[in-house]
């Protein structure tokens, strides 16, 4: 295995890494083989200043090297920013492994990250994302202690996003409504699965009416029937007259093809990247729809697991959680009065936090401290 940084091992043809490493203020991206379990995997550490980075693993059968940096570079950017304003002990990594997830040996695969990950001496600490579950994670614990997210520890951090999803709701209706209060509102919710599921039940139980839709029929009719969702097609759900709309599927969907057909005073979900450009935070801004920034709303899961890799007790998981609602009304207010995007102001408010609470960094190898 080979762990390399550099233009001698570059990016297959694609623009310079360490170039595209400063434009964003990379501090590492390392490269790794293996070729007798067929492993390729990117670690982008993007920042390390509050502590080890954090980030998951995302398994793709990304078309090219190039995109999969890409993902990286990106990714673990925006992990910086979502530590940084959820005031988590990290810094902000994720690694990609290029693989097609029906033609791989799980276990030696994912050892062999494990032995990427172990390679970096605990500047990076890996967890699940899309394409890897917990039990792909136990491979990884054979090789390397900096992971989190096993199936043994704290379970499914789904609830806790859900909970931090509720807490950004709640600070958006008090910017846009004057009360936090949930009874009588009407919120949308895209994707019923993990998170959505949670966060239906969530809000109705704090008295809203809940208009949802899934791709998957099963899981929408679940939440039809325990929490009297009205099921809509998954085209029409974004253009749902309602309060709220909680993306809790897919990236991307906030878009100029989209946002004009939005019908709803306040949109905050759990989906990683909600905006398909930056610049569309500005289009949800002219047409005075309320954006509670992705990364502050959905930051209640990387909250949870610091039980299992900083060593916090529930009661101080819990205080952070339910703090989401005091950074979201700060980005709000920022946005105000700067007279920016919200989804500027969120990045501005991790940043400031960054540079606040930043200490030099050593170079040594951190450990994760709460
Ligand atoms: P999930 O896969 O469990 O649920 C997503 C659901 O969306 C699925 O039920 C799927 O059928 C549905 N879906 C897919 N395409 C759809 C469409 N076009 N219209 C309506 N529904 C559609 O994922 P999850 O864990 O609930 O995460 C949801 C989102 O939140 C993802 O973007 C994820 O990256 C993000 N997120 C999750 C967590 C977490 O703790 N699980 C934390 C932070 C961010």
């Amino acid at each position: 295995m080979a762990s390399t940084v550099g233009p001698e091992h570059h990016n297959g043809g694609g623009p310079d890494v360490l170039a595209r490493m400063s434009a964003h203020d990379h501090e590492q991206v390392a490269f790794f083989s293996d070729p007798v379990s067929g492993y390729r995997g990117i670690v982008a550490i993007h920042n390390t200043r509050l502590g080890p980075a954090l980030g998951g693993t995302r398994l793709w059968s990304y078309l090219t090297e190039d995109a999969a940096l890409t993902d990286a570079l990106r990714l673990s950017e925006g992990m910086t920013y979502k530590a940084a304003a959820a005031g988590v002990p990290f810094g902000g990594g994720k690694s990609v492994v290029i693989a097609d997830s029906r033609h791989v040996d799980r276990p030696a695969l994912f050892r062999a990250h494990g032995r990427a990950v172990e390679s970096l001496g605990g500047r990076y600490i890996t967890s699940v994302d899309i394409g890897t579950s917990p039990d792909d994670m136990r491979y990884v614990r054979e090789e390397t202690t900096h992971v989190g997210g096993l199936p043994t520890t704290v379970g499914d951090p789904s609830p806790a996003t859900a909970r931090g999803v509720q807490r950004a709701i709640e600070a958006a209706l008090v910017h846009v409504r004057g009360s936090a209060d949930l009874a009588g509102r009407t919120v949308a919710i895209q994707g019923c699965g993990h998170v959505g599921y949670h966060l239906a039940r969530m809000l109705h139980g704090a008295g809203a009416r809940i208009i949802a839709s899934d791709t998957n029929a099963d899981r929408a009719d679940r939440v039809a029937r325990e929490f009297g969702a009205e099921i809509v097609g998954s085209e029409s759900i974004h253009s749902a007259q309602v309060d709220v709309f909680a993306p809790c599927a897919f990236g991307g969907g906030l878009s100029p093809a989209t946002i004009p057909s939005l019908r709803c005073a306040i949109v905050a979900g759990a989906a990683n990247n909600q905006l398909l450009d930056e610049a569309d935070g500005a289009l949800l801004e002219r047409r005075g729809i309320a954006y509670a920034p992705d990364f502050i709303a959905n930051a209640g899961g990387l909250i949870y697991l610091c039980q299992e890799v900083a060593g916090w007790s529930t009661e101080r998981v819990t205080s952070t959680l339910e703090g989401i609602f005091d950074t979201m009304s700060a980005v709000f207010g920022m946005a105000s009065a700067r007279g920016i995007p919200s989804s500027e102001a969120a990045v501005q408010i991790a940043r400031d936090r960054l540079a606040a609470r930043a200490v030099p960094n050593t170079g040594a190898p951190l450990a994760a401290t709460a």
